[in-house]
């Protein structure tokens, strides 16, 4: 049974790039066809805009591509109802009771589904309720989330540049039907700084902040439309979490989140949900929690670094003159941030 709050379809902050690592698992599910059908063009290079530096990783391969997660989103949903899971939809996990054998899932309707094994795929946005993750108060390092699409974006074919700007980080990707996902995550006190400068609403004052301050993000989105509205969300919670609780198992961002400017927390999400799946079959699934940390919280750890060089000047400042010197380091950290292939 497949319990999920809100409607679908629905847009999502997010940059909806997707790695090719993930493949495997969108195979297993029987999504993969749909996905190469509506995706985005693949992504062949990553890159680095900081400043007026606008670096681009010299090899090509196939890195991945992107979906709107009102697509991707649905086509899992689906893909669940087809393999015969039922699907209540809205409907809101409020409370979770041990048993004797199982769980009882109480549902905000009041209604109780008891269940063996209970598998929280939720994110990290609860801060009520059995998956609540505790607000941890407000700081100037809190990072918002925003996210919009455009059309008419004039990026390089295939390039995913990664954006590095002060107090924040974001990137812009190709993604379906000729649209362009920017998305970004920008700290609370640069935020404060950039509505005194610029004005406006939060997302216009961001969006002015990167025109302003990354040639990149100037010469793609000079010219773009915005298609709607910019979503935001926030603050963002990375970190790693619990995976395994008195026969709970939690995937994506409940489990570990990794900082966005890696671009690879739906693909963990996918990943960790396809390791815990498979676990569970094998009758492994005490497996599951040490199994999770040898494949993800390297790739989580590296994108604290990666998220902390971006956001400060003097990291900018170093890691620019270091990618201008070694472009081929771009695809390094693609790699070690978890878009080579995942271990078997
Ligand atoms: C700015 C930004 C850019 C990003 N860009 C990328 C990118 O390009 N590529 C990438 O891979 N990742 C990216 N990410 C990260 C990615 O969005 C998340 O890591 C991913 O969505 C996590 O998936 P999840 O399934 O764990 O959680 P979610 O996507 O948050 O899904 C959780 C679902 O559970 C439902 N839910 C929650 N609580 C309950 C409940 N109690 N009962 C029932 N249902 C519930 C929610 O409605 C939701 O649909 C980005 C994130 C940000 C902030």
């Amino acid at each position: 049974m497949l319990v999920e709050k809100s409607r679908f379809p629905r847009r999502k902050v997010c940059g909806e790039f997707i790695s090719a690592t993930t493949m495997p698992v969108l195979e297993a599910c029987g999504v993969a066809q749909a996905f190469d059908a509506a995706a985005g063009p693949m992504v062949t290079r990553v890159g680095a805009y900081s400043g007026d530096a606008m670096l681009a990783a010299p090899a090509h391969r196939n890195w991945g591509r992107a979906l709107g997660r009102e697509h991707l989103d649905t086509m899992l949903r689906d893909a669940a109802m087809e393999a015969g899971a039922v699907v209540l939809q809205p409907a809101e996990v409020a409370g979770l009771r041990r048993l004797a054998q199982g769980h009882s899932c109480v549902l905000d309707d009041g209604r109780e589904i008891t269940a063996a094994s209970v598998i929280a795929a939720c994110g990290s946005w609860n801060t009520k309720g059995p998956f609540a993750i505790p607000d941890a108060g407000q700081a100037a390092s809190d990072l918002f989330a925003f996210k919009a699409h455009f059309r008419s974006c004039a990026l390089p074919p295939g390039l995913m540049p990664l954006l590095a700007f002060p107090g924040g980080y974001g990137g812009l990707v190709q993604c379906d039907d000729g649209r362009t996902s920017l998305s970004c995550c920008i700290r609370r006190d640069a935020l404060a700084r950039a509505r005194a400068r610029h004005g406006g609403k939060a997302a216009d004052a961001v969006l002015a902040h990167i025109l302003e301050s990354t040639k990149g993000a100037r010469m793609a989105l000079g010219n773009a439309v915005l298609e709607g509205s910019f979503l935001a969300t926030g603050p963002i919670r990375p970190g790693i979490r619990k995976r395994q609780d008195d026969g709970v198992f939690f995937t994506g961002n409940i489990a570990g989140e990794a900082h966005p400017v890696i671009a690879e927390g739906i693909s963990m999400a996918i990943q960790s949900s396809g390791l815990l799946a498979q676990l569970l079959i094998a009758g492994r699934a005490e497996e599951y929690a040490t199994e999770w940390k040898s494949r993800f919280a390297l790739r989580i750890r590296a994108a604290a670094f990666f998220a902390h060089l971006a956001m400060n000047g003097a990291g900018r400042f170093a890691g620019s003159a270091l990618l201008r010197t070694a472009p081929g380091l771009l695809d390094f950290g693609a790699r070690i941030s978890g878009k080579a292939p995942m271990a078997a």
